[in-house]
């Protein structure tokens, strides 16, 4: 397929864009909001602000083709899901021009996440067509017990901006094939290219109403859809602060819940420091620190802290801050003012108790808007500064010197969060035993928090705000099937 490029350098399939309801696109709203590019502050489109009614239109267009849709044979829902990921892989370039252009992430990492879709619809139908169900021993000599997963029915689907088609395709691909529907609400600062993903999955031949796409503010649409008894179960990523209201307003339905981290990286003194300055750097300036696994801190013995942040400066004078559509540019800008604020609050209050600059700490206008921030590196950071107990969420190492393992540990277990934490040692047996004892649902060691792969389970420790239950490979089918328990009669033949 030849893609098309409009005037403004949207690509066509984004060039009338709206709802997309029981297979209809459409744009009855009264209300409606300019879609921003982050690296210049200009608009580049409009949509519609939906209503509540909205929402419930396409819940009920859910409901109609999930009954269909629940009792089409397994290996035809896995033929779908590949076929999605052709025609994803076919619109690489037009999806991941208008995701550069919305989110601000460089143009070579959109392509990455765009295909990345592709290989998460892929995997999912492979996996999905070899889950199983058991044949349990009873007490109960007449009777025979077994259990078989059944879809859930209806989800509610919202995610947040950071990965705005990767983060859509942990929960769609696996909900679609395992027979659930969608309704799904992205956030409002990349909802444009969740129309031209959705586009190109509608265009592929979706049954119409298995995918709903509603656009709007998430306190309208987002609440409608989670609260409404016509959905059976909910997907969340985003922030902890919007998770707890979720698990408030959908109370009693199923949930996955990805929420915030402020991932510590554990330095050792034993550690090679090139290894883990690359990654400190890697782990806090990709995708502009907008991560939630990203390193949030680093936390290194006091032996070594000084070298350390010397090089993890170096390696941020490096990055090319720029217009994400460059070639070159590793860094494009932040997505929204919220969050450029919020990263500027945290470095200058950091500053102004005592932490020391040792490269960016400045938004760059001249690149083309407000929402660019140098790469950052800060020393002498304490524990109690709010950058060190909050997730920042933007491209910044505050690095924390602290004295020996019981200190590190101590500080690295002192968190409302536990995503994602590493540890780096020469010493692997007392990085085990380290991992062993921190209060995180992943821990890597000797590599960044930000490690990851689609199929390996993802999500927040118990008892922290990071979220609840796992995302990935057969860790989401599961999550979207409910058991069934069927107990039938048997008689014993003698
Ligand atoms: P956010 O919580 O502000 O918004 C997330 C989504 O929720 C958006 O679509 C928003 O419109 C919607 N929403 C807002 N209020 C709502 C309400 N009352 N009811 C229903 N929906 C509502 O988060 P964000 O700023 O978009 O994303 C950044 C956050 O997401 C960070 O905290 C980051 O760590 C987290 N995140 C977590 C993971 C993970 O896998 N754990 C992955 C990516 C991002």
């Amino acid at each position: 397929m030849t893609a098309k490029y409009a005037s403004g350098g949207l690509p066509e399939l984004v060039s009338s864009p709206g709802n997309f309801i029981g297979g209809a696109w459409e744009d009855r709203e009264a209300a409606h909001s300019d879609v921003i590019n982050p690296a210049t502050g200009q608009a580049i489109s409009r949509l519609p602000k939906s209503s509540r009614a909205t929402a419930q239109r396409a819940i009920a267009a859910a409901a109609k083709a999930q009954a269909a849709w629940s009792r089409i044979p397994v290996w035809e829902r896995a033929a779908l899901c590949v076929k999605l990921a052709s025609a994803i892989d076919e619109r690489v370039p037009e999806v991941a021009r208008v995701l550069s252009m919305e989110q601000g992430k460089p143009l070579a990492q959109a392509m990455g996440e765009v295909s990345k879709a592709a290989d998460g619809f892929r995997m999912n139908a492979e996996l999905v067509k070899y889950m199983t169900g058991e044949v349990l021993p009873a007490e109960t000599p007449d009777r025979l017990v077994i259990t078989r997963r059944y879809p859930r029915g209806v989800y509610a689907v919202i995610t947040p901006w950071n990965f705005p088609v990767n983060i859509p395709t942990e929960y769609l691909a696996p909900a679609i094939a395992t027979g659930n529907a969608v309704v799904w609400v992205p956030a409002p600062s990349t909802a444009l290219v969740a129309v031209a993903f959705m586009r190109v999955l509608a265009e592929a031949g979706l049954p119409d109403g298995l995918i709903n796409l509603v656009l709007g503010e998430g306190a309208e649409v987002g609440d409608e859809i989670v609260a409404n008894p016509g959905t059976h179960a909910i997907g969340f990523t985003g922030s902890a602060a919007t998770g707890r209201r979720i698990a408030e307003r959908g109370a009693g339905k199923p949930m996955l819940l990805e929420l915030g981290g402020n991932g510590p990286m554990i330095v050792r003194y034993d550690a090679d420091l090139d290894t883990a300055a690359k990654a400190a750097a890697g782990g806090a300036f990709f995708n502009s620190g907008q991560v939630c696994a990203a390193t949030g801190r680093v936390l290194a013995d006091g032996r070594i802290a000084g070298e350390l942040a010397q090089k993890i400066a170096k390696l941020a004078g490096a990055e090319h801050v720029g217009d994400p559509l460059h070639q070159g540019t590793t860094m494009g800008p932040l997505n929204n003012q919220a969050v450029a604020t919020k990263t500027a609050d945290h470095v200058n209050e950091a500053v102004a108790q005592g932490a020391k600059l040792l490269a960016g700490g400045k938004s760059l206008p001249e690149l083309g808007s407000d929402l660019f921030y140098a790469a950052t590196v800060l020393t002498d950071v304490t524990p109690d500064m709010r950058i060190a107990k909050e997730e920042t969420f933007g491209p910044v190492v505050p690095i924390i010197p602290l004295e020996g393992d019981a200190e590190l540990m101590r500080v690295a277990r002192d968190t409302d969060y536990g995503l994602s934490m590493s540890v780096f040692s020469g010493d692997v047996e007392t990085a085990m035993a380290m991992a062993g004892e921190l209060t995180a649902g992943i821990v890597n060691i000797n590599a960044s928090t930000t490690y990851w792969e689609i199929h390996l389970p993802f999500g927040g420790g118990s008892g922290t705000k990071s979220g609840a239950g796992r995302l990935g490979g057969r860790h989401t089918l599961e999550a979207m099937t409910e058991i069934r328990m069927i107990t039938l009669p048997q008689r014993v033949l003698c």
